[in-house]
């Protein structure tokens, strides 16, 4: 979605590609390989917009009968079954969410995973705001320690990779290379028929694990790049907010992916729930 960009007026053609014969694994063609024609469409929205949009439609605002606003609808999610939680309200009008496979078939198929609103309201907003602190506090920290925490921190790998890559074309360079001066030996005499079929069956085996190896390394490296955009864009969006003192629609879209819900758990007479909030681009903090 990030990347689509089909949605910025570009079409974007063979992003994947089939490894080998063999091998049917569909994967990712470097960016560089992709065929992309530019302003095929007229650039209908910026990707974050889009982005906003979508989350927006996918969160559909719903308010109650009594004008209450189901602030979360479409955010919230199972952590048992991966279902939604549906908001219900108590006699005295005190509202609270339930899982839904729980609430229309019954405990044999979920448990309640009982919420009250109030207690989500503030438990999320003391989190998005945490967030927001840590952005404005020191832009650049956060979207390190974020993305070295997603890439597992490893800026000596992404330099290992970057090496690898270059070895790997360099390596399939050469054995083009090495194809042409085989047909070359094959014209003039030197090889004979059969030396000429070993040969070039070794250098297509090679050809094609060092191309398989080229393409998946390259994949590493491109989602590691993508990881970095997805932080910006996160901190982006973050700095538009002041200090926010209540929880709307907007920021919760914009900010936030989903929030999966425990089951409240008894246990010593205190209850304990575990609730996760996961951030457009940059999952849980
Ligand atoms: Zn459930």
């Amino acid at each position: 979605m990030l990347n689509n960009r089909t949605y910025l007026g570009h079409c974007v053609n063979g992003k994947r590609t089939v490894l080998s014969f063999k091998n049917k694994r569909v994967v990712r063609k470097a960016e560089d390989e992709w065929i992309v024609v530019e302003n095929v469409f007229p650039p209908l929205v910026t990707e974050q917009l889009w982005n906003d949009a979508h989350e927006r439609l996918k969160t559909r605002k719903h308010e109650s009968t009594t004008g209450f606003v189901n602030l979360f609808a479409g955010l919230l999610k199972c952590d048992h079954c991966g279902k939604g939680l549906g908001l219900s309200n108590t006699k005295d009008h005190s509202n609270y969410y339930v899982c839904n496979t729980y609430k229309k078939k019954g405990p044999t198929k979920c448990t309640s995973h009982y919420l009250p609103y109030d207690d989500l309201y503030g438990l999320v907003l003391t989190e998005v705001q945490r967030a927001l602190v840590a952005v404005k506090a020191n832009r650049e920290a956060f979207i390190q320690s974020v993305q070295a925490k997603l890439n597992a921190g490893d800026e000596s790998r992404r330099k290992a990779l970057e090496m690898e890559r270059d070895e790997l074309a360099a390596r399939v360079a050469d054995l083009s290379k090495k194809y042409r001066q085989l047909y070359d030996d094959r014209y003039k005499g030197i090889l004979s028929d059969r030396m000429f079929m070993e040969l070039f069956a070794e250098c297509e085996s090679e050809r094609i694990s060092a191309e398989e190896r080229l393409e998946a390394v390259q994949q590493t490296l491109t989602e590691q790049e993508e990881t970095r955009e997805g932080v910006e864009l996160f901190a982006d969006i973050a700095e538009q907010y002041d200090d926010i003192t209540e929880l709307d629609r907007e920021i919760l879209n914009r900010l936030i992916a989903k929030i999966v819900v425990g089951d409240r758990i008894r246990e010593n007479g205190r209850s304990t729930q575990k609730v996760t909030v996961y951030y457009n681009f940059i999952g849980n903090l």
